[in-house]
């Protein structure tokens, strides 16, 4: 016999093996002691939960030869045949390759036959979100007068996309994500079945990327045990993943404090070399970040399990304020990565903004101190950065102002646009125009010359206000015409550009697919144009 996938092989058979699902299971085991089973039941869940397996599990105790029971025998020739898949009266459906009605139908008419082997017919659909109209009309007649011997069990990871008519006539499951704990001890048990060693922080590696699904789980560990060599080493596994070592994300940021731009991008050219998983990272660099905040608030040094000292001493480098201001910042550039085509250019920038607000910060209390302000004291082990060029009296903003202009100097033109969420003309103001200034918050704005007509006192009202609102503070706009630069940096221009450049990426992966290649070949045929879909 050949290699047998870990899912496979490890699949739960009966109810005491499923993991994490604690009130499904009791739910239906209940309705099998007392024999009131339902004739519909739908099991929604996000993937690799255990939706079939639960289901396959009921199936087998709704037809195990010993009588309804929570606990079928899984030796007799219903159980075995549900474990081989090959039981008739179990019958599978996969709805995302099952759509067309009159294959609903000819599934459906046979409902009506009693079962040949068991007690009971029964229909396992997944995905039956897929179904069209015409499917979900078919399957309801039968839901709606189901004979004796037929049970359904539906399976589905986006239950908002099945009819309320169905709905209605199914008792509904919710299972679970599986927590990271019963992932742990789960890929531990099958490791340990498997007699592979591994060690317990490449487990937790394995189990967070995960997030929550056993198939995926399982799956990993198919990929890592063929990479491996009989045990699972953590170096292995972070390999794999593209996961950087956690002393090295706190060299990032001890750089950063100690404002050496030079070492910091050397470090992360350095670590391109490994072609690093950069989502990963931020979350490592935003997990680094929440523990310095809670230390910074609560002083407990006990619950910093390691790197304890590491900590503290960023703690004292970083201030309240740019820790949560960086916190911001990675969470914003992680959140955009799926924008970006070269993660490490992203990468790189968003280290960029770091640097910048690190030595704003630098500045600034450098400036308080001298001015003795009582500020000074958020901003204790700050090393005053040299040659400050501009003079105090202009750094003496207050605390405020300094916040709001922060948190929204973060942020690119496009992004504040995307931000105020602005309509009618206001927007399309804002949305043809670039910012050519902005500090102490005063925002100035460029138009072409050809949308003047939306240079108007009222727009440019509303437009403040609504900054206000969103930013929270006091800011000012001013509007200027351009006569001949092309307006590039508009977020009009940039969200044109991007459709653009998804249009012909799209455009390049349809000329690639098989299909297409053998229309062009066969009839000499030309893509004329593609157009996308607008995501709503
Ligand atoms: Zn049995």
């Amino acid at each position: 016999m050949g290699y047998k996938a870990l899912a496979r092989k490890w699949r739960p058979k009966n109810f005491d093996e499923v993991m994490g699902q604690t009130e499904t299971v009791s739910l239906l085991r209940n309705a099998l002691t007392s024999e009131r089973v339902h004739h519909a039941y739908l099991f929604t869940g996000t993937r690799g939960v255990g939706k079939t397996t639960m289901a396959r599990i009921f199936a087998k105790a709704l037809n195990c030869e010993k009588g309804v029971t929570p606990n079928p025998c899984g030796k007799c020739f219903s159980c075995q045949g549900i474990d081989n898949n090959n039981m008739v009266d179990l019958i599978e459906v996969d709805a995302a390759s099952r759509t067309k009605v009159e294959e609903t139908r000819e599934l459906l008419d046979n409902v009506q036959y009693a079962p040949t082997q068991g007690r009971f017919k029964i229909y396992l659909i997944d995905e039956i979100h897929m179904f069209s109209k015409h499917s979900f009309n078919a399957l309801l007649k039968t839901l709606e007068e189901p004979p004796e011997h037929v049970k359904f069990l539906l399976a589905t990871t986006d239950h908002e996309k099945i009819p309320a008519t169905v709905l209605s006539r199914c008792l509904k499951l919710n299972l679970k994500k599986i927590s990271n704990k019963f992932l742990i001890n789960y890929i531990e048990q099958v490791l340990e079945g498997e007699g592979i060693a591994s060690s317990r922080e490449a487990i937790k590696i394995i189990a967070e990327s995960a997030d929550g699904s056993a198939r995926d789980a399982l799956s990993l560990l198919d990929r890592i045990i063929v990479l491996s060599d009989g045990s699972i080493e953590t170096a292995d596994v972070s390999k794999l993943f593209g996961i950087i070592d956690k002393t090295i994300i706190i060299k990032i940021f001890e750089l950063i404090a100690e404002n050496n731009q030079a070492e910091v991008f050397k470090l992360i050219r350095d670590l391109a070399e490994l072609a690093p998983n950069y989502e990963l990272m931020l979350d490592q660099m935003l997990s680094l970040l929440k523990k310095i905040a809670v230390f910074q608030v609560t002083k407990d040094a006990s619950q910093l399990s390691q790197d304890e000292d590491k900590i503290i001493m960023l703690s004292k480098k970083i201030n309240p304020e740019l820790c949560q201001l960086f916190f911001e910042i990675c969470l914003l550039s992680k959140r955009n990565l799926i924008y970006s085509v070269e993660h490490n250019v992203a990468f790189e920038i968003m280290l960029v903004r770091l640097l910048n607000f690190k030595s704003d910060a630098n500045n600034e209390s450098n400036s308080q101190t001298q001015a003795g302000s009582s500020y000074s004291n958020s901003s204790i082990g700050d090393t005053p950065s040299k040659g400050m060029g501009s003079s105090n009296d202009e750094k003496k903003i207050n605390k405020k102002d300094s916040t709001s202009a922060q948190a929204i100097q973060c942020l690119t033109w496009l992004e504040i646009v995307e931000r105020l969420d602005i309509g009618g003309l206001p927007g399309e103001l804002v949305n043809n125009a670039e910012m050519t200034y902005l500090k102490n918050e005063n925002i100035s704005l460029k138009i072409p010359l050809k949308h003047q007509h939306l240079n108007k006192k009222p727009y440019i009202d509303s437009i403040e206000k609504r900054i206000n609102k969103v930013f929270g503070g006091t800011f000012k706009v001013a509007v200027g015409l351009e006569e001949s630069t092309p307006d590039v940096d508009s977020p009009a221009y940039q969200k044109a550009a991007t459709k653009e450049e998804n249009t012909s990426k799209e455009k390049e992966r349809l000329l690639n697919k098989p299909q297409v290649r053998d229309l062009q070949n066969l009839f000499d045929a030309k893509l004329k144009d593609i157009h996308l879909r607008e995501e709503t």
